[in-house]
């Protein structure tokens, strides 16, 4: 018998997306689903493989979604590669794509319905793009709703989004079972990232800063806090076309600040610009 491999469905349409999906589920099928914005890398692949392992059924989600930029970002030139994500998804096996327009997942313009991230929300990435987390949840909730999906795949490259999903699906009771994937990372310690794309090759060398920082807090993790942050921020001395937005040591319970005597596992964040690329990283520690 000759095997025929379908390629990945894409569904632009909700209507379409419940019915195809309501048909898998009728049958017996487990769903998993991978919300992404697309221009897609090993970090999201690493999700898409998981995701494979967990369920029956993949959707992956292609929508960069205008909500969670500000005015100054990237939402324009946001790089979008529907082909060559289409075909790297049917060969990892996903079934379904949804890949929205604007207008389908905000049929309104405006929301008039949002989802707050609240004071977690508003520090490190939050301050540096206010509404951004807003915007995130707003969206993975109309996502998760839509999709109706047994678990929902995140990576740990974003931690503090992973830290507000996780808890938004706990203060809203959310059904869905929500699988975080390690950080996945270029030979040389850069993560991954859409938005690697922008960097010129020097530029590409200077990005290396945020995970030596992190290199260098976890090696000054024994010695306590004020040495993670010194060893940390000393990472970015020498290079002129980096700017270090935020390093900070985060509780993984509260995501707030650890405290100056704090002892146990602790998540370093970091942010900085590259040129006009805004970047971030983190690494979890054990203070000592
Ligand atoms: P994005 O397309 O940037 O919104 O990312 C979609 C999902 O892929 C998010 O859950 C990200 O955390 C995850 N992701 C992005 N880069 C990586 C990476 N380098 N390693 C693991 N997951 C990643």
């Amino acid at each position: 018998m000759t095997e025929v491999t379908a390629g990945a469905r894409v569904v632009p349409t909700i209507v379409e997306l419940r019915a195809l999906l309501a048909e898998r589920r009728a049958g017996g099928a487990s769903v998993a689903f991978v919300p992404t914005m697309g221009a897609l890398h090993e970090g999201h692949f690493a999700l898409v493989r998981r995701a494979r392992e967990l369920a029956d059924v993949v959707v992956v989600s292609i929508f960069v979604n205008p909500l969670q930029f500000g005015p100054n970002e990237d939402l324009d030139r946001y790089p979008r590669t529907l082909d060559a994500d289409v075909a790297a998804l049917t060969e990892l096996g996903v079934e379904f794509v949804f890949a929205p327009s604007v207008s389908e997942m905000y049929p309104d313009g405006e929301v008039g319905t949002r989802v707050t991230a609240g004071h977690v929300g508003s520090l490190y990435e939050g301050a540096s793009r206010p509404g951004h987390f807003d915007g995130m949840l707003t969206v993975v909730t109309k996502l998760l709703h839509i999709v109706a999906p047994d678990a929902a795949l995140f990576g740990q490259k974003d931690a503090q989004q992973v830290f507000l999903v996780r808890r938004m699906v706990r203060d809203l009771n959310l059904p869905v079972a929500i699988e975080v994937v390690p950080t996945v990372r270029e030979p040389d310690g850069l993560a991954l990232s859409s938005r690697n794309r922008y960097l010129d090759p020097a530029q590409r060398v200077a990005a290396l800063t945020l995970s030596e920082a992190l290199r260098a807090a976890h090696a000054a993790s024994g010695d306590g806090l004020a040495e993670v942050l010194a060893e940390g921020a000393a990472a970015f001395g020498d290079h002129d076309d980096v700017t270090l937005d935020y390093l900070v040591v985060v509780d993984p319970a509260t995501f707030l600040p650890v405290a100056d005597d704090a002892r146990g596992e602790a998540v370093v964040l970091v942010a900085a610009s590259v040129g006009a690329t805004r970047l971030i990283d983190n690494a979890t520690i054990t203070l000592g």
